[in-house]
This record gives structure tokens, C-alpha cells and sequence, in this order.
């Protein structure tokens, strides 16, 4: 027998998770599921996942029972936390959209102490839908940005947050000067930059909203910080990418972030419902990722996102909320949308993709699979207890589930925040539901 290590904890439930990607691996193979199981996590470490009856020598255990499924966080791949208080803004397409609602709701992060308010409001409203770690715009105030790094770290939350970055096109009160921008940006990238579970992404909001001298900025603060995110917006819109065209000259949308030195594997574009083969292709070489937003791109009608087409191309998807275009920060709500939305296009994904997609498809999309993502013994102990009598609906569509795969099924497309039991961060218990 291995000796008795007291300071391992064993969860006993149902366990499942993906270790592989659906979308190029056989279902079968591409996922651990036990009926019983056990995750056994040692401070903020898994340190194995397996069936009960193979469980390690273990005298503190937290036996959870069939009802519960232990899975890995949620992983939202682009939204936007000053636009909490906005979700369900009626009517419009996305430009009209931005200058009716958007723009006065961020120019109110002007002041701190609101700022202090939405914050607080946005991560429970994460750790309540089981998200454990978010790629998140700010606006393009300093000390707001500031605000939702310093909640973040309080609540022990792992985020890339960046400080959005704007210099035309919109309210006077929204505008920077090229240079204050990236000092503003610099500043708060070194104080926050691979602090804890905390990293920094260089936000400029799109190209539209970008003269070449601030995306010449922000490629100069890629080049000095090259292990740096870069969040941004694509291609979301047909009238966005017409307008890009007019304002800069180049023959793709893509080739403009390109041009500034904005793509390599640690940039995430917000959408691209629209994009060429050559982008999809300029993209690939690259290494940029896609995240994509369906409740989004069908709340403000921006287009149908042709999934497998972008997975071809070689470029890798994670799935996002877009709060507030998005309605809800639900990632279950984003499986459910991007079923639909491949669903009109006849295309049929599964539950296990769609899991995938919201958890090592996204922690792949962020660059973080080698740390989240998955139930796996060396990675950090990130993951869910989902209750599945959460709801009398729940428990009998539970109750009735013939395998792993049809009661992945009845949760995504009937679950919210009421399945989320407790939410663990790098084993630190970060959200429980009374
Ligand atoms: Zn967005």
C-alpha cells in the first residue's frame, strides 16, 4: 500500500470530463466518465481521478453520492464586465447597438466606486454558472480596470482582463490619446501580469474603434511583453467588415491586426462570423484562436458561425458569453446556443463537443490546457459539483439519462446556475450554493 498521505482529499460522485478533443479524437476516447468515482485533490493540485473501487488509501473524503457530477469549470472565452448591467438592452444591430447602449453604460466607469459595484456583481455572477476562468474586457478607464483585477484576486478567480484600448469612433468621454493608452495599458499589465492566476491581454476593441497609431501602440506592447494576450473583436458584422475596409487600407479584415504585430497563439478574436479563406488561413498561420459568442451573434443578429468550416482551417475555437451582447454568462446556455446554431446549419454537435468546447476546447483556446481544462492528475484543481436534482425538472430528466452522453445532454440544454452546488479554484472553494 502507498503510505497515507493526510493531506489528500477524496470527492466521491459521479466524475466526468474530457481529456481529448471530440472534434478530432473517437467520442470513446476522448473522455473519462465513472458512474462512481473519485477526484482526490492535494492543496491546489488533482492528484488522480479514477472509479471508486480504485481509489487511493484516503481518511478524508467528501462523499457526494450519485446526484452530484464533479466536472471540470467552465471556461468563457470573451465578455465584457462593464456590460453587466446591460444584458437584454433591446433592438439593433451591432454598431447601432454600440452607440445606443454600450458606449454611455462603459462612460459611466469613469467613477470608481461604480466600478467597485459591478465588479462585485460580475464575479458572483461567474462563480454562481460554475465560470472559473474568463478572458474579459474592461473599459477603457484605468482605475475600473484596476478594480476588476483587484476583485478578481480577492475572490481567488483566474482571469486575463485587459483595459480596452480606444481612439476613435466613439463619445468624446471614451476616447484616449494613443499614448495615454498604452501607458495606461502598461502600467497595469506590469502590475498584473502573471500575478497569481492572474494575466493581462492588450484590448484594443476593434479596428474600427482604432487609429494605426494606437494598433501601432499596441503592437508595441505585444513586441515588449510577448507572452501577453491579445483580446480583440472580428468580423462579428457585415456592415463592421465594410467598414473596416473603408478605414484601413488593406485587402482583409485580418491583415490589419496582422499588420500591427496583433496575432500569434496568444491572441483570442471575439466572433468571426464573416471570415474569408484567406483570413481563416492567415489566422491558422498564426496561431489565433476564435472565441465563439452564439447567444451573441443570435441576440444581435450578426450572422450563423460555420464552426466546422473554422476548425478545418486549422484554427482553434473556444466558446464565449459576450455579456452583454450575450444574455446570460450561463457557459451551459453558450453549449445550448452553438447546438442551435450549428443546428440550422445541419450540423449536429455533440454533448460531449459541446462540453469541450466550454472547458479544455476553451482552456486550449486561452493557451491554459496544460494547467485547466480537464480532470487530470497534475493539473490544477479547477472544477465543478454540479447537483443534479437541482431542479424536480432536473432530477427526473436526470433520473432518466441512459448514459453519460444523454445526461450531458439534459444539462446543457435545461440547465442554469441552480445546478452549480460548488465551484473549487486551484482547490480553494470558491463559490457554495445554500
Ligand atoms: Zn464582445
Amino acid at each position: 500500500m502507498p503510505p497515507y498521505n493526510a493531506h489528500v482529499k477524496l470527492f466521491r460522485a459521479r466524475v466526468y470530463s474530457p481529456v481529448a478533443d471530440p472534434f478530432t479524437t473517437a467520442a470513446e476516447s476522448s473522455y473519462l466518465s465513472h458512474d462512481d468515482g473519485f477526484v482526490a485533490v492535494e492543496g491546489d493540485r488533482i492528484t488522480g481521478v479514477g472509479a471508486w473501487s480504485q481509489r487511493p488509501p484516503c481518511e478524508d473524503v467528501v462523499d457526494l453520492g450519485r446526484n452530484y457530477l464533479i466536472t471540470p469549470g467552465f471556461v468563457d472565452t470573451h465578455l465584457h464586465a462593464p456590460q453587466l448591467e446591460m444584458i437584454g438592452s433591446y433592438g439593433g444591430h451591432l454598431l447601432e447597438w454600440l452607440n445606443r447602449y454600450t458606449f454611455p453604460t462603459e462612460a459611466k466607469f469613469a467613477d470608481p466606486e461604480h466600478a467597485r459595484t459591478v465588479a462585485r456583481a460580475f464575479f458572483d455572477e461567474l462563480l454562481h454558472n460554475g465560470t472559473l476562468c474568463a478572458l474579459i474586457f474592461s473599459t477603457i478607464h484605468l482605475e475600473a480596470t484596476d478594480i476588476f483585477f483587484a476583485e478578481a484576486e480577492r475572490r481567488g478567480f483566474r482571469g486575463i482582463i485587459g483595459k480596452t484600448m480606444m481612439d476613435r469612433n466613439a463619445p468624446d468621454s471614451l476616447l484616449e490619446r494613443p499614448r495615454d493608452s498604452y501607458d495606461h495599458s502598461r502600467d497595469l499589465l506590469v502590475k498584473w501580469h502573471n500575478r497569481g492566476l492572474l494575466r493581462y491581454a492588450i484590448t484594443p476593441r476593434f479596428a474600427p474603434t482604432s487609429t494605426p497609431q494606437l494598433l501601432e501602440y499596441a503592437g508595441d506592447l505585444k513586441r515588449e511583453f510577448p507572452d501577453a494576450y491579445v483580446h480583440t473583436h472580428i468580423s462579428e458584422n457585415r456592415n463592421e467588415v465594410s467598414w473596416v475596409q473603408e478605414l484601413f487600407s488593406f485587402p482583409e479584415y485580418a491583415d490589419v491586426y496582422d499588420h500591427y504585430g496583433l496575432l500569434d497563439d496568444r491572441s483570442v478574436l471575439a466572433h468571426g462570423v464573416w471570415l474569408t479563406e484567406e483570413e481563416l488561413d492567415l489566422l491558422s498561420r498564426r496561431g489565433a484562436r476564435i472565441s465563439h459568442c452564439p447567444n451573441s451573434n443570435l441576440f444581435l443578429g450578426s450572422g450563423l458561425f460555420k464552426l466546422h468550416h473554422v476548425l478545418d482551417a486549422g484554427v482553434i475555437v473556444g466558446l464565449g458569453s459576450d455579456i452583454g451582447a450575450g444574455t446570460t454568462p450561463s457557459m451551459l446556455n453558450a453549449m445550448a446556443d452553438a447546438y442551435k446554431v450549428q443546428s440550422v446549419q445541419s450540423v449536429s454537435l455533440s454533448p460531449f463537443q459541446l462540453w469541450y468546447l466550454a472547458t479544455l476546447g476553451g482552456a486550449k483556446a486561452l493557451s491554459l490546457d496544460g494547467e485547466i481544462g480537464s480532470l487530470e492528475g497534475g493539473k490544477s484543481a479547477d472544477f465543478l459539483i454540479l447537483d443534479l436534482n437541482a431542479t424536480p425538472l432536473i432530477a427526473m430528466r436526470s433520473s432518466r439519462a441512459s448514459s453519460i452522453e444523454d445526461l450531458l445532454a439534459g444539462l446543457i440544454f435545461m440547465g442554469d446556475d441552480r445546478l452549480v452546488k460548488r465551484a473549487f479554484i486551484a482547490g480553494r472553494e470558491v463559490h457554495t450554493r445554500e
